[in-house]
């Protein structure tokens, strides 16, 4: 009988696989670790995050929570790993990396009809006329990347993120720091103040300070939603204190009042030993960063459990490539989800797969495939992958500009965001019944 071959098992390769399996599809999935290791990828186990622990926000009035909300609809393997693992932080849905991935395992480990197969893929020749989905990730192997180039008959498939650094909690120095989430929403960050003199000295270290090389594609660019900290810096005196630094909503208990900036620390796992820093990533050299964020008073003798890094994204001109359904047009019998497709984040490379996922079964079982509107979040993200040919094709983060608008106005933004947020769960839920998902 023939099987679906899903290539990695990240976040997109494991709700993929999961959602044929759920539907009675046999599957083949191909992970390569842990023999092989992508450089940002340390753990054995399946689903790993490899930056931060956050899903981002998990209010609907939020483009990112609506779509995990979406997920949730559609029973996504890995929004019920997220839900049950999950940590304190405040309005967003943050988890403990460890136990999400172990669950993930070890649902699609015992899991009766997903093959597990511990091999680098490396090129297609031997899936023959089986269904192959590439879920891959931004780092896939060299090898299969070649591979891609080949059968897609791109030149190029590669540019540049970076990753924030993660600290341990003993070593935040809390006479300095202070617990508390924005706008008195609860104490689950932890807030690190600078005066305005302490600001200026740790401003002036950051934008003069040594960064790593770009050894590959140095001309390639920088995606925007994650832009080293030392990028934003550069782009002026102030950018800091209206991004990552920015003091709004928060009061130092020692003062009673809003601090000149603040660097916050977000829990990595569910007991609070680790830390990482909030919007802090960066291509600094590594004794760069020791000194550099040592200018922060609370993190003076920060120990560093990873540093940030700067990591390859491999990506798709997916409008030119794939139609609707993710099929690659010249071989529909292949398919890409996840990052490599150019949406970019965990929720996003997760929504990839699940739909691909979707997909991929009613193909195989012979029924009709749904069509996701842009009244969704996930149907609008489908869409701007496969849709209309852009000249420069970014990766792009789920957002309500991209979503199809109310059609009414309305001014205050959080009430229309609602209203985008209702509708398009409603309309979910409709094309959920209708084909019987
Ligand atoms: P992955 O989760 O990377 O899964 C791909 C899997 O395929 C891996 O397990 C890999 O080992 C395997 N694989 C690769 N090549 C082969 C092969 N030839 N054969 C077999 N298996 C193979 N997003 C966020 O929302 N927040 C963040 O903080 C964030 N930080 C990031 C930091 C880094 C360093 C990187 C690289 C990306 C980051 N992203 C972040 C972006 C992105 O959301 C994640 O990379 C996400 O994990 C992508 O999901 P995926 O399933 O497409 O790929």
């Amino acid at each position: 009988k023939k099987k679906v071959n899903v290539i990695g098992a990240g976040l997109a390769g494991c709700e993929c696989a999961y959602q044929l399996a759920k539907r009675g599809v046999p599957v083949r999935l191909y992970e390569m670790k842990p023999g092989k290791k992508s450089p940002a990828h340390v753990s054995d186990l399946f689903a790993e995050l490899v930056c931060s622990n956050s899903l981002r926000s998990d209010r609907i009035c939020n483009a990112a929570g609506l779509l995990k909300e979406e997920m949730r609809l559609l029973e996504s393997l890995i929004m019920q790993a997220a839900d049950a693992t999950s940590v304190a932080a405040g309005g967003a849905l943050a988890v403990d990396r460890e136990k999400f991935s172990a669950y993930i395992t070890q649902a699609i480990r015992e899991h009766g009809l997903i093959e597990l197969l511990s091999e680098e893929v490396t090129d297609f020749s031997k899936f023959k006329e089986e269904m192959v989905i590439v879920a891959s990730g931004p780092l896939t192997s060299q090898a299969l990347s070649e591979a891609i180039k080949e059968l897609t008959g791109q030149e190029r498939l590669h540019f540049f993120d970076a990753a924030a650094p993660i600290v341990s909690a003993s070593s935040i120095d809390m006479d300095s720091a202070f617990f508390a989430s924005r706008y008195g929403r609860g104490s689950d960050y932890i807030n690190c103040p600078m005066t305005r003199e302490e600001y200026e000295e740790f401003y002036q270290a950051l934008v003069t300070a040594d960064c790593a090389e770009l050894r590959e594609f140095e001309h390639d660019g920088v995606f925007e939603g994650c832009m080293p900290v030392e990028t934003m810096a550069s782009r002026g005196h102030d950018t800091l204190l209206f991004g990552p630094l920015k003091p709004k909503g928060l009061t130092d208990p020692k003062t009673g009042r809003e601090p000149f900036a603040v660097v916050q620390l977000r829990r990595e796992n569910d007991v609070g030993s680790m830390y990482n820093i909030v919007g802090f990533q960066t291509h600094l050299k590594f004794p760069e960063q020791r000194r550099v964020f040592g200018l922060i008073p609370a993190l003076k003798d920060a120990e560093y459990l990873r540093f940030g890094i700067m990591h390859r994204n491999t990506f798709l001109n997916s409008p030119r490539l794939l139609d609707r359904y993710y099929r690659l047009e010249k071989n529909p019998l292949i398919r890409f989800v996840g990052q490599i497709t150019g949406v970019e984040g965990y929720v996003e490379s997760t929504s990839s797969g699940l739909l691909g996922g979707i997909f991929a079964a009613c193909e195989y079982l012979g029924k009709p495939l749904p069509d996701f509107d842009d009244e969704t979040a996930s149907g609008a993200l489908c869409r701007y992958i496969s849709g209309a040919v852009t000249g420069n094709f970014q990766p792009m983060n789920i957002n309500f500009g991209i979503m199809r608008p109310l059609g009414q106005r309305i001014r205050n933004k959080e009430e229309k965001k609602t209203r985008i947020a209702e509708r398009a769960l409603e309309k979910l839920k409709t094309t959920i019944h209708h084909f019987g998902l």
